[in-house]
């Protein structure tokens, strides 16, 4: 991972560089990202540009030996340490470390480097609860006691800290008395669920929440088209993974796609809206849940528009103009908390495999009846 491949954070990236650059980087960091904001990621070029053997003030090189092994990460003096389960295959009884799931992992992040600890979970094919062990603890300690082999470094990124139960006080020792050219970086959503003691003896060093400009750019660079990539960006609100999920898992017109919905309930058209159901009946899961999300965002939308300034929105000019006509037809605050609570129930239902038409037709004859007063001709 290089610098110039992690999107935004440039306060933050050229802090690092100075202080790595200069030899003065705290030898344990802690890296907080907000929800999708690329704590990883930005861990990831820090390790890569500090084991560069060609780096400049600005960035790794990308092409000598320590780059081309850092990005399979695979670098012999580079360590990772994240949340781990018992698997009940194989035969040894002791408690899983991460080497167990080294190269599951290294597949994982290189695919999604901006990927949270319930997808690795789910990648895994595990539905148990993740965990850091006590014999990781101590594995990182040896790990972190030997020379290292190629680098005048030793790096270990430990991600998701906050799965460290009492058993990380272990490291502490190694965090207040680090070999020489020991680097340990803590990569966290939720400081809060840190240990204290570990918090307390770790530098912070912390991601802000991503631009919609940049996420914009970021999806427009992965091959999404301008009107998409603005409606993702402002639906993500931060977060590149949802933005990321958003472009997997979006209908190619949401705006569309809703309209047709909003004249079928609207205008009591029963043959319409069965049609409207059966397409979206046949979208996966993430499909429609990410559909119904961006109703209720649209929804939000529909009460700045009418209560507060509209100068910065980022509505593209179709939303616009349903926004408008919702706001003709009489759609009031009281509307659209009950539309969009309606909306979170049925995100809920989906994800727990309700059966998809019956939802969206109950659901849309519920709208109605907040829009209209009265139910569809059955
Ligand atoms: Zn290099």
């Amino acid at each position: 991972m290089l610098f110039k491949d992690v999107i935004g954070q440039d306060e933050l990236k050229s802090r690092l560089l100075k202080l790595a650059f200069a030899n003065r980087l705290p030898h344990a960091m802690l890296i907080t990202e907000c929800e999708g904001s690329g704590g990883m990621t930005l861990a990831l070029a820090l390790a890569q540009y500090i084991m560069c053997t060609a780096k400049t003030e600005s960035d790794a090189c990308g092409q000598c030996s320590s780059c081309i092994k850092m990005s399979k990460l695979q670098h012999p003096d580079m360590h990772f340490s994240f949340p781990t389960y018992r698997s009940d295959a194989g035969a040894s009884k002791r408690p899983p470390v991460s080497n167990d799931f080294i190269r599951e992992f290294r597949e994982f992040i290189q695919a999604n480097p901006y990927g949270n600890d319930t997808d690795w979970l789910s990648f895994l094919n595990t539905t148990k609860q993740g965990n850091i062990t006590a014999t990781e603890c101590r594995d990182i300690i040896s790990k972190l006691q030997m020379r290292s082999f190629e680098s005048a470094y030793k790096i270990l990124i430990m991600w998701y800290p906050e799965y460290l139960d009492k058993e990380g006080n272990i490291l502490l020792k190694l965090i207040e008395e680090p070999t020489p050219g020991t680097l340990m970086m803590f990569v966290t959503a939720n400081p809060d669920k840190l240990l204290a003691t570990i918090r307390s003896r770790t530098q912070l060093f912390p991601l802000y929440r991503l631009k919609d400009t940049e996420i914009k750019a970021a999806l427009i660079e992965r091959g999404a088209d301008e009107t998409q990539s603005a409606q993702y960006a402002r639906i993500a609100e931060g977060d590149f993974r949802k933005a990321l999920m958003l472009l997997q898992h979006t209908l190619n017109n949401p705006d569309q796609v809703l309209r047709n919905w909003l004249n079928a309930i609207y205008t009591n058209n029963g043959i319409e809206l069965v049609n409207w159901i059966q397409n979206l009946a046949e979208q996966g899961k993430e499909t429609q849940k990410r559909f119904l999300e961006y109703v209720i965002q649209l929804l939000e939308h529909v009460i700045r528009f009418k209560y507060i300034d509209s100068a910065h929105m980022t509505l593209i000019e179709s939303e616009q103009k349903m926004i408008e006509a919702l706001l003709k037809k009489g759609m009031d605050a009281y509307q659209i908390r009950e539309i969009a609570n309606l909306c979170n129930e049925s995100m809920y239902e989906i994800e727990r495999n309700a059966n998809i038409k019956i939802l969206l037709h109950a659901l849309s004859l519920r709208i109605q009846k907040i829009v209209l007063g009265q139910t569809m001709a059955q």
